[in-house]
């Protein structure tokens, strides 16, 4: 270990990213517990449209919401990396096939405001850790309401109709995408990614995320 990390363990020691328990020698990022007990899916998410197939790695309970939240909101970036490392082990798991990897994009101003994306930092690690190209293919031109303030999924729906543009279509026009998001509420939003994606010319999306409510499943 370097001297700086061993420094920066004994001012900031790591702690789990899902339950913040202080993390022993032998454990990184999650604790040995939180590796065996947080809910894992079974099977795709039935409820997205114009994909291929929609997986997610968690269901959204447990001790993931916490987590996603001081990851957005409270300033913990850093969990955007280990987030993009279990998404990449799920992968290989799954045996997910593409071509390329992207991110549902916030709008610059979002991404201003919170100073990162959380999505694209995810879709990045993956990138290193699978060795893989991780373009933008989508940007958000509209700061629409906030999903999380709709309730009907048939608002959400709308709420985010024609939010999403495509971008340098040319790079992934025939190509197999595999589109990261970090939770599924309704599937409102990547539903209409997947949409854009298509009609731009990518020839199959499949998505990932790290969370997706359990009702996505029936
Ligand atoms: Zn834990």
């Amino acid at each position: 270990m370097k001297l700086i990390d061993w420094l920066l363990d004994l001012l900031f020691p790591p702690k789990c990213v899902f339950c913040r328990k202080l993390l022993d020698s032998r454990e990184t990022d999650l604790c040995a517990r939180c590796r065996q007990s947080l809910p894992k899916t079974e099977g795709e998410i039935k409820a997205i449209r114009f994909c291929e197939e929609a997986f997610s790695l968690y269901y959204y309970e447990d001790k993931v919401p916490e987590s996603v939240r001081r990851y957005k909101f409270s300033g913990m970036q850093n969990y955007g990396a280990v987030y993009g490392k279990l998404l990449a082990l799920e992968i290989l798991r799954r045996k997910i096939p593409f071509d390329l990897v992207t991110f549902v994009p916030v709008s610059a101003k979002r991404r201003k405001k919170r100073g990162f994306d959380q999505s694209e930092l995810m879709a990045q690690t993956i990138g290193n850790e699978l060795d893989v190209p991780v373009y933008r293919c989508l940007t958000k031109d509209k700061d629409n309401p906030p999903q999380s303030g709709l309730k009907s999924s048939d608002l959400r729906a709308v709420n985010v109709l024609g939010v999403y543009s495509p971008y340098r279509p040319e790079r992934y026009r025939e190509k197999k995408i595999l589109l990261i998001d970090d939770v599924l509420t309704t599937g409102a939003t990547v539903s209409e990614c997947c949409a854009t994606l298509r009609i731009a010319g990518a020839s199959e999306v499949r998505c990932l995320t790290l969370a997706a409510a359990r009702k996505l499943y029936k």
